[in-house]
């Protein structure tokens, strides 16, 4: 081979080397950044991302499950506590006035049934309809030692679980169709709510903050 020739690939190979280094390197650089474009640190391999920690409000391992598919995400409209007028509310018209004594989930946009379950344990103990709600039924549990009442109302009355004993995780309901008897004219969503003691209690709104704090929000049951 002429010297020449072999000066020339010789850089032709070097040349390809410096080539695929660029490469590698763009494409490294590349694989950093997230789709906005804006650079994320890599994690360090030598980390360990061990969780000691329950997401809040997420954690149905324990004693509760959720009463119903999706609950924490359509908690939408009417949270714990909130004082509700005519005026004020989120829904409109507004029959109702006074503290929300649960929390509403709501299910408008879904056309199919909407299965309820038993977010625990317990017994129901009261099973019918009530005006205000349509179909209602409470659960008698046990918590901490002590016993409180969970409210399901604006249930389909056809579908009221019989008096007597839930296992957590049954599907013992659906929801009433809105605006219609069985949610007592209401739209179609789910009003849960726990009273910290046995009684029978079937008041939506409380007319005092005294009188409110009977009723405990009801996503502190999943944040332990
Ligand atoms: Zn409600």
């Amino acid at each position: 081979m002429p010297k020449n020739r072999r000066i020339f690939f010789i850089f032709i190979a070097i040349l390809i080397i410096v080539v695929f280094i660029l490469l590698f390197y763009f494409l490294r650089q590349k694989s950093r950044q997230n789709t906005n474009g804006a650079i994320v640190s890599s994690p360090s391999p030598t980390t360990t991302i061990t969780p000691t920690v329950t997401p809040t409000a997420t954690n149905q391992s324990g004693q509760f499950t959720y009463p119903i598919n999706e609950f924490t995400t359509r908690i939408t409209k009417k949270l714990f506590g909130i004082y509700i007028t005519p005026q004020n509310s989120p829904i409109q018209p507004e029959r109702f006035t006074g503290y929300h004594t649960g929390v509403d989930i709501e299910y408008q946009d879904v056309t199919t049934d909407v299965p309820v379950y038993a977010f625990t344990d317990g017994e129901v103990v009261a099973s019918q309809t009530v005006l205000g709600y349509g179909g209602v039924f409470i659960i008698k549990f046990t918590w901490n030692g002590k016993e409180h009442t969970a409210l399901y109302g604006h249930i389909r009355p056809s579908s009221l679980p019989a008096l007597g004993h839930v296992n957590k995780r049954d599907k013992i309901a659906v929801l009433g169709t809105g605006y219609g008897s069985e949610t007592d004219g209401e739209r179609r969503h789910l009003h849960f709510a726990i009273l910290s003691d046995a009684r029978i209690d079937y008041r939506g709104y409380a007319q005092t903050q005294s009188e409110l704090s009977s009723w405990i929000d009801p996503l502190t049951l999943y944040n332990p």
